[in-house]
């Protein structure tokens, strides 16, 4: 009896699993979505490489980090605990960042997203899932080396209190332990299309772009 239980369980987690799966994910106002997430280290082109999505492909891009900064300068009362995780480049909890992005979901007319930034631990990517249900219809992975990463961030010059050396390592840190791993989960599943980002932005362009007309051309 324990072991039908069990396999029963076993049996209708997978279902719902299938069912989500295909579903994609429903927002909390019933509005369908897909989603693509865009991860890589800090400087890894995350940003630039979206900007090209967004012209090509017809997706909204929603950058984690900028909606996290907006959250700050909008004066919330969560504003300060925001700024200092940030500035330590640390993960600020996942319901806050996961409620912004659900919302800029909402707010916009378009139903396909580049989720930039998202989610950067274990902990960010299995709370997505269990409160939106979105699955996403894969990772896009920008593979690019440390050293080149901290020349384009000490370069680049956006005014970010968190673009000094200092809070680049730890931004670098947090990287390798709480983020690959999430690469790492998504790689088990399949979903992971990696790119060689240490590239010229054209050159990496040019393969992001095989990856979205491939799903195009299913679709
Ligand atoms: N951040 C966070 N959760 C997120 C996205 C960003 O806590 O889901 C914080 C974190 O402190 C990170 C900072 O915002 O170091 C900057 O993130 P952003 O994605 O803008 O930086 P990038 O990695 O693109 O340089
Ligand atoms: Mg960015």
């Amino acid at each position: 009896m324990k072991k039908f239980l069990r396999l029963l369980g076993k049996f209708m987690g997978t279902v719902i699993d299938a069912v989500k799966q295909e579903a994609n994910g429903c927002l909390p106002n019933g509005k369908k979505v897909q989603v693509v997430f865009v991860l890589g280290g800090p400087g890894s082109g995350k940003g630039t490489q979206c900007a090209n999505i967004v012209e090509h492909f017809g997706f909204t891009h929603l950058s984690a980090g900028d909606l996290l900064r907006a959250e700050i300068k909008s004066g919330s009362q969560n504003g300060e605990m925001i700024q200092n995780m940030i500035k330590e480049g640390k993960i600020v909890p996942s319901e806050v960042t996961i409620k912004l992005l659900q919302q800029a979901m909402q707010e916009n007319a378009n139903d396909k997203f580049l989720i930039d930034g998202f989610p950067r631990n274990e902990e960010n990517r299995a709370a997505f899932e269990k409160v939106t249900g979105i699955i996403p219809e894969f990772v896009l992975f920008f593979d690019c080396s440390e050293e080149e990463m901290e020349r384009r961030i000490l370069s680049r010059n956006q005014g970010r209190e968190d673009d000094n050396i200092e809070t680049i390592r730890k931004r670098f840190k947090v990287f390798v332990e709480s983020s690959l791993p999430v690469i790492e989960y998504y790689e088990s599943k399949e979903k992971v299309r990696k790119i060689d980002a240490g590239k010229p932005i054209g050159e990496v362009f040019e393969a992001v772009k095989a990856v979205f007309s491939s799903i195009d051309a299913k679709v």
